[in-house]
């Protein structure tokens, strides 16, 4: 259940221990359809025998592109916490050429849009003009790291700032960047002490009330309007946002809210990643199950980032 009386620290090491849990525990899931997942009580880090993971040659308990990408921006975002893109770019650069903030210094599961920004980084296009910003280019891989944007973010402006900004480096387009606005606005719910339903309906209001009725007034009809659409765990933004947000309400504890992601089938590390940074600060970092932490690897690139937080050189 909800616990409102945790402490904020509590909180922010549940968001991030989360959100690399879920990925690592949904990577070997990852291209199946729903039908072809295993039982929920059968999800764990090292699937059942005889399913055909995805990702085989990669160790069980690794965090992917998501994870990573999120380290990239909660470091840049302890060096100034109002988001340099140049550095975040080059972080990001940093983790596609040599694996920075990977547990082994390998990367996989690289998104196509990324890619593309990638390369038209290397090629010297300037970070905020990186992200291919067609209308097919809303791919879930700038919502899937921008969790840690609130825990720099000192209101609710900021918030939806940094959320949005952050994006543009690997996705240009306005969908995506509100899918990371609203999403960030319930994650700061949840980090503020709100209950997930309080949370999700704030960031419904709050996206509504400042991007609607101006240029951008269909695509936040759009992206609000798809709460009702069933969950696919595909990797469209839209429904990546709404079916992470449907396992966070539907479920009581993040055990069953991550299996419920991966359960979708699909893009099933992001969709759990994006559920579990939000129901690891929901119901706190003691509620993430000890068998999947301790299969959990690269904990020291986790820890050092929590401690960076902790001393004080990440600003509130
Ligand atoms: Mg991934």
């Amino acid at each position: 259940m909800t616990n409102r009386n945790l402490e904020r620290a509590e909180r922010i090491r549940g968001g991030l221990y989360g959100l690399l849990v879920g990925d690592a525990l949904g990577v070997p899931y990852e291209f199946h359809d729903a039908s072809e997942i295993p039982a929920e009580h059968e999800i764990e880090m090292e699937p059942p025998k005889g399913f055909r993971r995805a990702h085989s040659g990669v160790p069980i308990g690794t965090w992917s592109d998501d994870g990573a990408q999120a380290l990239c921006l909660l470091d840049s975002l302890r060096r100034d916490a109002s988001l340099n893109l140049a550095d975040f770019a080059s972080q990001l650069l940093a983790w596609y050429e040599t694996g920075h903030m990977t547990p082994d210094g390998k990367v996989f599961d690289v998104g196509i849009q990324t890619r593309r920004a990638l390369s038209a980084l290397q090629r010297g296009v300037d970070a905020s003009r990186a992200g291919p910003d067609g209308e097919r280019d809303n791919g879930n891989g700038a919502l899937m790291r921008c969790l840690p944007v609130i825990f720099a973010a000192s209101s609710l402006d900021e918030v939806v700032e940094l959320a949005m900004r952050q994006g543009v480096v690997t996705h240009g387009h306005i969908r995506s960047q509100l899918c990371c606005a609203l999403y960030a606005v319930v994650g700061a719910g949840i980090l503020g002490g709100l209950s997930a339903m309080e949370a999700v309906g704030r960031a419904e209001r709050e996206v509504y009330r400042r991007f609607a009725k101006a240029e951008h007034d269909d695509e936040v009809r759009l992206v609000l309007g798809a709460r009702s659409e069933p969950s696919r765990g595909s990797g469209y933004v839209v429904d990546s946002l709404w079916s992470a947000i449907d396992c966070l309400l539907t479920t009581t504890d993040y055990e069953a809210c991550v299996r419920r992601a991966v359960m979708l089938g699909n893009d099933t590390d992001t969709t759990a990643c994006i559920a579990g940074g939000l129901a690891g600060m929901l119901y706190g970092d003691e509620s993430i199950p000890e068998r999947w932490r301790e299969r959990l690897k690269g904990k020291e690139l986790v820890e050092r980032a929590l401690a960076a937080i902790s001393s004080g050189r990440l600003p509130k």
